[in-house]
């Protein structure tokens, strides 16, 4: 167990302010913690780097209040100096010349960057097992999955390693891990945060999210994260607000929505009966809880949707990694671009990453777009569409966030579903519509987290992140940590 890294960053900031511990201190900390990782969460590390920083800091002022604090970065997002692979062999030894806006706004805060950390390969996948350093666990149960991609930032938050963690949302990256792993994992507007320097997957669904220990911690984190950024021109020039003022003036908005076939779908009772505890705690607080009929075929839709625009956009994003730009040169002699593009490829991408390459770029086929692109956007359309006449009368959807225990890892198929459950995949519907979506602890169920997620309106950031206090405060589980492992 740690001094001082299993704290919030609230309660650190309290620490720094009062000179009780220097940044010095937390750094060491950090670093040590990082030594004691049960789980596989980490890529490289920058130790020196962090230890140079912290020294540099002297004091800490009450309106600094990221100052001085280590953080970590999952490993798609480029860190001057510090390796970056996408825990992919194509990016090996791959070192990149600039930091991420997200990582150098979090520095220009007073953060420290102490490591990076794993994720599934370029941040495909949902289960924390297909990066190039092998599985990462769940804190709670190491023959468990922790889910993904962001396996390592959820991982390292929750074994109270680092008090926040960077990752990426492209399906629900950041917020089924933050379910598994008993932390608060948010996922902002899409164009809310910069995402230059963050390696793309799928551009119109990809977003920065993060890990923290409570829900006050990610609007502080946020603020400093938000705001134009020339550097990305889908970035919005909305300006940005002091979202922890939402949180700290209590301003949540009072209808709260859930989706009746959900319910019905619902097979675990225990996640299911504190879903449903929760529903009951929120219209005693004054809320209005109304249940909404979502169409049953926009859920079913929901994965052959986020396949097809997620491969697709991936397979067209992904192509600059040809061996010769970034990462190791293709082994043996070849005589042709083309020959030597087609090693490096084969060697430095797994099986996962070429078969949803090979759907991107069937998809795309134009023979075939219309067929299979052009309908998935249009059903993309419709599944947005609904949802918008959703939040025309509910301020919230309040949904479980995972609806089942983490898989054992032995148990893990890599065959794709061909009837997948809609529960499954439930939380893209905040990247399809780009609205702002958290999740946060609401229950152990045989040692094992469970977690609730809210989203809402495109912009309405503050509000959810209002609404996940007022959840957090009626789940009652502040600065939580994994306990040791089984
Ligand atoms: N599980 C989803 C996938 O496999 C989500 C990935 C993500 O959000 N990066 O693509």
């Amino acid at each position: 167990m740690t001094k001082w890294m299993n704290k919030s960053i609230s309660s650190l900031h309290d620490l720094l302010v009062k000179g009780k511990v220097t940044a010095s201190e937390l750094v060491e900390d950090c670093i040590q913690a990082i030594g004691k990782d049960r789980c596989n969460s980490f890529e490289a590390t920058c130790f020196d780097k962090a230890r140079e920083e912290a020294k540099k800091i002297t004091s800490v002022k009450e309106e600094e209040y990221l100052k001085g604090i280590p953080f970590l970065a999952k490993d798609n997002f480029s860190t001057r100096g510090v390796e970056t692979t996408g825990s992919s062999k194509i990016l090996e030894g791959y070192v990149p010349l600039y930091d991420a806006t997200a990582v150098s706004r979090l520095k220009r805060a007073g953060m420290i960057l102490v490591a990076k950390t794993t994720m599934d390969e370029l941040a495909m996948g949902g289960t924390g097992t297909t990066g190039h350093k092998g599985v990462t666990t769940n804190p709670y149960d190491k023959t468990r999955i922790v889910g993904g991609s962001s396996c390592g930032s959820a991982a390292a938050v929750s074994q109270g390693i680092a008090p926040l963690a960077l990752g990426s949302d492209t399906g629900d990256s950041v917020r089924k891990p933050a379910s598994y792993s008993q932390t608060v994992g948010y996922k902002a507007t899409w164009g809310r945060i910069s995402r230059f320097g963050l390696f793309p997957f799928a551009t119109s669904l990809d977003a920065v999210g993060f890990f923290t220990r409570n829900v006050k911690d990610a609007a502080y984190v946020l603020s400093a994260l938000a705001g134009h950024d020339t550097m990305d021109m889908s970035s919005s020039y909305r300006k940005k607000e002091r979202y922890q003022n939402y949180v700290l003036e209590h301003r949540t908005l009072k209808r709260v929505g859930y989706f009746k076939s959900v319910l019905e779908a619902m097979k675990d009772e225990t996640i299911k009966e504190a879903y449903l505890d929760l529903l009951h705690s929120l219209s005693e607080k004054g809320y209005e809880v109304i249940q909404y009929d979502y169409p049953e075929a926009l859920l079913d839709a929901l994965y052959p949707t986020y396949m097809i625009l997620s491969c697709a956009e991936s397979t067209s994003n992904n192509a600059n990694l040809d061996g010769i730009r970034f990462g190791p040169k293709a082994k043996g002699e070849c005589k042709t671009y083309e020959e030597y593009m087609t090693r490096a490829r084969t060697d430095g991408f797994s099986d996962m990453i070429k078969r949803r390459f090979v759907i991107g770029g069937f998809s795309l086929l134009s023979a075939n777009q219309s067929e299979m692109f052009n309908r998935a956007q249009r059903a993309r359309r419709l599944i947005v569409d609904e949802m918008n006449k959703f939040f025309d009368s509910i301020d919230y959807l309040v949904l479980p966030a995972s609806y089942d225990k983490p898989k054992k890892i032995g148990e893990l198929s890599t065959a794709w579903s061909t009837k997948p459950d809609f529960l499954d995949n439930i939380l893209t519907i905040g990247n399809f519509g780009g609205y702002p979506s958290l999740t946060l602890p609401l229950g152990v169920e045989d040692g094992l987290p469970f977690g609730i997620s809210i989203t809402g309106r495109i912009f309405e950031d503050g509000y959810v992140l209002s609404m996940g206090n007022e959840i957090e405060s009626i789940v009652k589980r502040k600065d939580i940590i994994a306990k040791e492992v089984k």
